[in-house]
């Protein structure tokens, strides 16, 4: 019997991804006075495919004197606006895609999303993974702030009718609330913020530790800013007991960086220092 001779060259071929769409602005809603709804349309997004709740894409923004931005192609300069966004819905038979946008006021995405009005163009990529609802799980406990929301909200709507979710959302204040859909039971409290010099996400921190439901959680999920995410993850993985399998912690940005890196867990390494993040995911490439 002759036995399977392994690979020549086991290397597996690089991961192709799909360039990036052209995405046309349709509509421009005010959720609230920090947040701008942008509504996205056009052929090439006819391709765009939902792939879950909590997922990513890169949107690639018009560089300076630009009307649209030029798809990247492997010879061509790198396109500096670059961010990183959550889908928040995508209605396949209207072709429709709403990204929702915190106004923090700096930056080139928060500073576009500003001024975003019908007929503008961006280029969109991904999206990329999604994040996974545990189906036997029946407690959650969901926090983040305001860049988290619509990621939240996707979770939210996703999750099962027996799912009970305990969820906290830091936001400036009250005019920052929206209402929140989901089949499972939740506790929703919105925690308003009180940052101290140099920190974000404090009162965020503190609900989560605070939090008594915490004692039954099966899954946890917190996104935020990224030091703020570690200071809770260290806090769960060491105070708390949580095996790391049953937590989701993402830095989704960073104070004082631009553009902080979209692959961030909030992970430390085995001596408690932080792990740096993966540099942003290159835009897709055009080909
Ligand atoms: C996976 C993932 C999904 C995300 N989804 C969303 C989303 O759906 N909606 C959304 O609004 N954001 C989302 N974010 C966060 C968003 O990518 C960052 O806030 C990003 O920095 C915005 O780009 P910018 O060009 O406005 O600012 P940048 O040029 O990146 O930063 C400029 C300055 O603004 C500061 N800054 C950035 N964000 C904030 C903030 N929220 N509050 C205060 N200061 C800030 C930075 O520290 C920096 O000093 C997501 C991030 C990740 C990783």
């Amino acid at each position: 019997m002759s036995e399977t001779k392994p690979a020549e060259n086991p290397t597996p071929a690089p991961r192709r991804r799909p360039p990036p769409r052209r995405a046309v602005v349709s509509r421009v809603e005010r959720l609230t006075p920090r947040m701008v709804r942008v509504t996205f349309t056009g052929e090439q997004l006819a391709s765009f495919t939902w792939n879950g709740p909590g997922a990513y894409i890169k949107l690639i923004l018009p560089e300076e004197g630009q009307s649209e931005p030029t798809p990247p192609s492997p010879d061509g300069p790198r396109p500096t606006r670059v961010r990183t966004y959550t889908p928040r819905r995508f209605d396949p038979a209207a072709n429709e895609l709403d990204v929702d946008f915190i106004l923090h006021g700096h930056g080139p995405a928060s500073q576009w999303a500003s001024q975003a009005a019908p007929g503008q163009v961006v280029l969109i990529g991904g999206p990329g993974p999604s994040y996974k609802i545990d189906e036997n799980a029946e407690r959650f406990v969901i926090a983040g702030d305001e860049t988290a929301l619509p990621a939240i909200a996707t979770i939210l709507e996703a999750l099962p009718a027996k799912a009970k979710a305990t969820v906290r959302i830091e936001v400036q204040d009250a005019s920052d609330e929206i209402p929140l859909q989901s089949a499972a039971s939740l506790d929703v409290a919105w925690v308003y913020r009180n940052d101290q010099p140099g920190l974000a996400n404090c009162a965020l921190e503190e609900a989560v530790r605070n939090l008594p439901a915490l004692a039954d959680a099966e899954r946890v999920y917190i996104a935020c800013e990224a030091k703020a995410v570690r200071r809770v993850r260290r806090f769960l993985l060491e105070e708390r007991g949580f095996a790391p399998t049953s937590i989701v912690t993402r830095g989704y940005w960073q104070i004082g960086e631009a553009n902080h890196p979209d692959h961030d867990y909030g992970s430390d390494d085995e001596n408690g220092r932080p792990i740096p993040p993966q540099r942003p995911t290159p835009p897709p490439s055009a080909s």
